[in-house]
């Protein structure tokens, strides 16, 4: 069997889409499958389109993803260059082969001549498509006038009738009636190639065996096949994955939110989460299995089980995904998703990295993006500022709310090895000999520490926020709670005047 060579060929002219990340990782997962290359091409030839900005940022989404290539336009290999604007004699070559085999032609229509064409097509009630009018220019009729300077296109001689077949390894045999092509362009008046002319060449010329792609690109594909077929070249296998549709099932975009790698990345996600949650966009194993390490999916990964329907996309399913992610990652490299954040690097010129990462191990079951993680994690890095409204109301507005305090207080100061397991038994221990169960010392003890009424263990809170801590938060909250005794007695009485 040939060697697998699979390229993902994105056009540098926006952010990496979760469409095109998707493409990218079904291409990788099958050139890892099958111990084959994965090719990175830039397809800038739109240079109104293209920048520079974007393809820093598409190639930054995919190394953030982990979707590594083997050649490409940064680390380059035997086929390159591949960027498409680097090419351009490449693709010259080819199409004066065309030219003087006489499978293409110099077309000198204006932009008129064809707006009129087409106007009369329309009018007459027919379908339009290029009449091929200088489909008979002599040739050297035709290479005068280039000469002359006339802009001149060069089109394919495309067949008008019979069927060009495209063999879909994802869709089966897709036919396609050659008389609704026209003889469509392959280099633009400026010379320079159109999508499909320089996707074929480049495909061929990088020794692709594989094009896999979105289905967007079906259409296109029996254009591609009649320039293989022009140039007497070998056809790639085709693979067309399915579109990935909004909830509501409409074409995905801006509107239904963050649609860019890098949006999700941003608001919290995390590279394994987002790739498992595509990988699920169109491929199936076959099992129940929502929880897929990629190394897990790449021995099992294969294109006959990429789905021919489209993928519907669920956002809560994708947040269900990363929380279990987060609750499982290495602290190390949650802390390296939360530095992204000025907040957390705040942290650390207070805190030793030591300290941020016990904390990030403490809290990283809580979460379900990163900003959560952060949120959870504030009270070990910065003052309590406020209370649980809901927890005032349970535990700081009882009767005896302050001595419970104080009796935490006690425990906290009193106990010598400051662990786990001493605090713990002091504290229940305390409860005993005033009769009150332990909870009602833990509630308003973890609403004083943290402000909230939700947060790991209290006593594994306790030792990591250390003794002096502890108790300046207690004796903080012992203050808060009288103050608001005071004026809550206030209002009272001026409610009764
Ligand atoms: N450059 C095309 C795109 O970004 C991909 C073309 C292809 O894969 O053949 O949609």
């Amino acid at each position: 069997m040939k060697q697998v060579r699979v390229r993902f060929a994105p056009s540098p002219t926006g952010a990496l889409h979760i469409g095109g990340a998707r493409t990218a990782l079904f291409n990788w997962l099958y050139a890892r499958r099958n111990g084959g290359s994965l090719i990175l091409r830039l397809e800038d030839t739109d240079n109104q389109r293209s920048t520079q900005e974007s393809a820093h940022g598409i190639l930054e989404g995919l190394r953030w993803l982990g979707i590594d290539w083997d050649e490409g336009p940064d680390r380059g290999g035997p086929f390159g260059p591949y960027r498409q604007s680097q090419r351009l004699d490449i693709y010259q070559l080819y199409l004066q082969a065309l030219l003087d085999a006489g499978a293409a032609y110099y077309c000198f229509c204006s932009p008129q001549d064809l707006a009129e064409e087409k106007a009369r097509a329309l009018k007459a009630g027919g379908d339009y498509k290029y009449s091929g009018r200088c489909r008979c220019l002599g040739k050297e009729v035709a290479l005068q006038r280039v000469r002359d300077g006339y802009p001149a296109v060069i089109r394919l001689r495309a067949p008008a009738s019979g069927v060009t077949l495209v063999n879909d390894l994802i869709r089966g045999a897709v036919e396609f009636d050659n008389s609704l092509m026209d003889d469509f362009i392959i280099a633009k008046s400026d010379g320079w190639p159109t999508y499909n002319f320089a996707v074929v060449i480049d495909d061929h010329t990088m020794d692709i065996s594989h094009v896999i792609r979105a289905e967007e690109h079906l259409s296109n594909t029996p254009r591609q096949v009649l320039i293989y077929q022009a140039l007497n070249w070998e056809l790639p296998q085709f693979a067309h994955v399915s579109m990935i549709l909004a909830p509501d099932r409409s074409k995905l975009s801006k509107r239904h939110g963050a649609t860019s790698v890098q949006e999700f990345r941003d608001l919290g996600y995390l590279p394994q989460a987002l790739l498992n949650y595509l990988a699920l966009l169109g491929w199936s194993s076959g099992t129940d299995q929502e929880l897929w390490d990629m190394k897990d999916v790449i021995p099992l990964f294969s294109l006959d089980q990429v789905s021919r329907s489209a993928a519907v996309y669920d956002l809560d399913k994708l947040t269900w995904i990363n929380g279990h992610y987060i609750s499982r990652a290495e602290p190390g490299m949650l802390l390296e998703e939360m530095l992204r954040s000025e907040r957390v690097q705040a942290w650390l010129s207070d805190f030793t990295m030591d300290y941020l990462l016990a904390v990030v191990e403490l809290i990283k079951g809580r979460a379900k993006l990163i900003p959560d993680l952060i949120d959870a994690a504030a009270y070990f890095f910065e003052p309590v500022s406020g209370y649980d409204a809901k927890g005032v109301k349970k535990h700081f507005a009882r009767e005896d709310c302050a001595e419970l305090l104080q009796a935490g207080l006690e425990v906290l100061s009193a106990d010598q090895d400051f662990t786990l397991q001493s605090l713990e038994a002091a504290l229940r221990d305390k409860a005993a000999l005033m009769n009150v169960k332990a909870a009602d010392l833990i509630h308003p003890l973890r609403l004083a520490l943290t402000g909230r009424t939700n947060s790991p263990g209290i006593f594994e809170v306790a030792v990591l926020l250390g003794r002096e801590k502890c108790l300046e938060r207690i004796k903080q909250a012992l203050e808060w709670i009288e103050a608001n005794r005071i004026i809550n007695a206030a209002n009272t009485y001026s409610q009764l005047q």
